[in-house]
This record gives structure tokens, C-alpha cells and sequence, in this order.
């Protein structure tokens, strides 16, 4: 039976990558320092293939036995938390991804590492294409993660190179779905949140800035493609519907039927301006694209936050 740690496990993608490789007939084993990870994500879990472990990567990582495979998803993973924890994410995506490589080596096992359409910042290339080196600002906000996910590429490339790890570099556009956290602060979950309970809908700038969003079970059926691949360059993965903030909004109200109302709100800072995945590396390497469709994706996330903030419908 294959063995793979999930770093990051009990995270929104992370407890699903955890449920998809236990039906793929392999032994997990979940770690995660739960900073932004919630065990309710895999609390539902009874299956004696899979293990959790209350553990911060950025310390040296032991696990007994082999591996065959380590996904590097841990991370803080929205604006929000970049600037609660911009420390923390800097550790995570150096000394975290340099901790699960050197583990990687160690056990000869197969090395992914979660990157992100942040690499890109804000992109005078679009749509943006695994070839295009963005166009990222180091000493804003953001730079914590965007500059930690870009030296964690740089790292895994090097471990490939010098030490002839075995890895894959996925870069993951917007991407949505049931267990984001309802304070999470991305648009969708505030968008959601915010139209249930009748609250203003809380729209950055003029809302007129795009974002391309993808469906938690289409990123995770290009994940376990890339894994399986012998792809070792980076590979986008995303869904090239692209939409405005405001457009979002609406949509999101009209599927709830909420009342609330759409406000404005001062833009964040680098906020990056469009964003829209150039998916045709995935398409011809994988065979993967993007299949749930934006209102399916959207309902099944509604019912989630619904369920989770005890409105009915
Ligand atoms: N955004 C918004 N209202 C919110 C949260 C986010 O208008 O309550 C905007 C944000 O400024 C950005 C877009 O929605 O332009 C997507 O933001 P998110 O935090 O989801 O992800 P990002 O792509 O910026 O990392």
C-alpha cells in the first residue's frame, strides 16, 4: 500500500487531498500545526489507513517507515492570515519546504510542492502562463507569502537538481469549497457568510478587479494527475473562468436570495488587478480541465457555510 504524508492535512485542500489518496487505496498520514487547520476537517475520518499528527513542519520532521510520497500544503493561505501570521508563513513555505524535502530525500519518496498564481503578483502578463515570472512586490504585505512560496519553488528545483529529488511544482489558482473557514477572509467565504446572516457584502475597491475560481474537487482531481505524471516542471491549475469581485457578489447573492447589500471597502494593498490561469500545460500534460461548473460549486459551498453557521434555508 503506498504510505504519503500530507503536510498541512487538516486545511480546507489538505483534508480533502486526505479523503482523495485514502480512496486511492493509500496510507495518510495528516500533519498539521492547526494554526489555520481545523481537526473538524478530518474529525469524520474512521479509517485505520489514516493517522494525524499535531506537528509544526518548520522543526525537523520525523516520520517512522517509508514514504512514497509528501505533499507540502502547509501554509497559511489568505491575505487575512498573511497578515496575522506573516512570520509564520515566511517559516512555513522556507524551513517547512526545506524540512519535507530533506524528508523527501531521506525516504526517496516523491516531493509536491502546493505553489500559487501569488508567484505571478500582480501580472502584467495575462492570462498568466507557467513561463511568465511575475511581478511580485518583496516588502508588502503580501511578500510574506508570495516571496515564501517563490523561494520554496527555487528550493524544490534546487533539491531536483542537486539531489535528484523526485518533485512536482503545482501552482494553484483561486480555488473554493466546503471547509473554508467562515472568518477565512477570502471573497467567497466573506461573500457567503456575509449574504446569509443579511450582512453588507463587503466588496474591495470597485469591485472591478477579476479572479478565476476553481472548484475544491477539480484542483484536487490535477493534484493526484500531477503527482502521478512524470511532469517536473511547474503546472497551473486552475479554472479560467474569469470574473469580477462584484460579479461574484451578485452571484453569490441572488444564489442565497439574501437581502444584504453590496458595499464598498478600501482595496488591500497589491491587491493584484486580474488574474486568470493559462490552463494549456494541464490540459496537454495531464489531460486535466477544470468540469464543476460555477453554480454547482457555489451551492454546494452555500450549503456547507450553512450548515456550519446553523441558518436554514
Ligand atoms: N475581496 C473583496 N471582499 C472581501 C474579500 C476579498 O472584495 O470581503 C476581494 C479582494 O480584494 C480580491 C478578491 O476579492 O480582489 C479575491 O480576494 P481573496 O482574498 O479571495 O483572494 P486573492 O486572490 O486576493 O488572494
Amino acid at each position: 500500500m503506498p504510505r504519503i504524508l500530507i503536510t498541512g492535512g487538516s486545511g480546507f485542500i489538505g483534508s480533502h487531498l486526505c479523503e482523495k489518496f485514502l480512496s486511492e487505496g493509500h496510507e495518510v498520514i495528516c500533519m498539521d500545526n492547526l494554526i489555520t487547520g481545523d481537526v473538524d476537517n478530518i474529525s469524520h475520518i474512521k479509517d485505520s489507513r489514516f493517522s494525524f499528527v499535531h506537528y509544526d513542519v518548520t522543526n525537523y520532521i520525523y516520520v517512522k517507515g517509508d514514504l512514497d510520497y509528501i505533499l507540502n500544503f502547509a501554509s497559511p493561505a489568505s491575505p487575512l492570515d498573511y497578515m496575522e501570521f506573516p512570520i509564520q508563513t515566511l517559516k512555513v513555505g522556507s524551513l517547512g519546504t526545506h524540512k519535507a524535502l530533506g524528508l523527501a530525500k531521506e525516504k526517496v519518496a516523491r516531493f509536491l510542492l502546493a505553489s500559487t498564481s501569488e508567484v505571478y503578483g500582480d501580472p502584467v502578463v495575462h492570462p498568466q502562463n507557467e513561463d511568465y515570472w511575475g511581478n511580485v512586490n518583496p516588502v508588502g504585505p503580501r511578500g510574506v507569502y508570495d516571496e515564501a512560496k517563490r523561494f520554496a519553488e527555487a528550493l524544490t528545483m534546487a533539491y531536483q537538481r542537486y539531489h535528484g529529488v523526485d518533485t512536482r511544482i503545482i501552482r494553484i489558482f483561486n480555488t473554493y469549497g466546503p471547509r473554508m473557514r467562515i472568518k477565512d477572509g477570502r471573497a467567497i467565504p466573506n461573500f457567503i457568510t456575509q449574504a446569509l446572516r443579511g450582512e453588507d457584502v463587503t466588496v474591495f475597491g470597485d469591485g472591478g478587479q477579476t479572479r478565476s475560481f476553481c472548484y475544491v474537487t477539480d484542483l484536487v482531481d490535477g493534484i493526484y494527475r500531477l503527482l502521478m505524471s512524470d511532469y517536473n516542471s511547474p503546472v497551473n491549475i486552475g479554472n479560467p473562468h474569469e470574473m469580477t469581485v462584484l460579479e461574484m457578489a451578485q452571484e453569490i447573492l441572488a444564489l442565497t436570495n439574501s437581502k444584504s447589500k453590496i458595499v464598498r471597502m478600501p482595496l488591500p494593498e497589491d491587491d493584484p488587478k486580474v488574474r486568470q490561469p493559462d490552463i494549456s500545460r494541464a490540459k496537454r500534460i495531464l489531460g486535466w480541465e477544470p468540469h464543476v461548473a460555477l453554480k454547482d460549486g457555489l451551492q454546494n459551498t452555500i450549503s456547507y457555510f450553512r450548515m456550519k453557521l446553523g441558518i436554514q434555508e
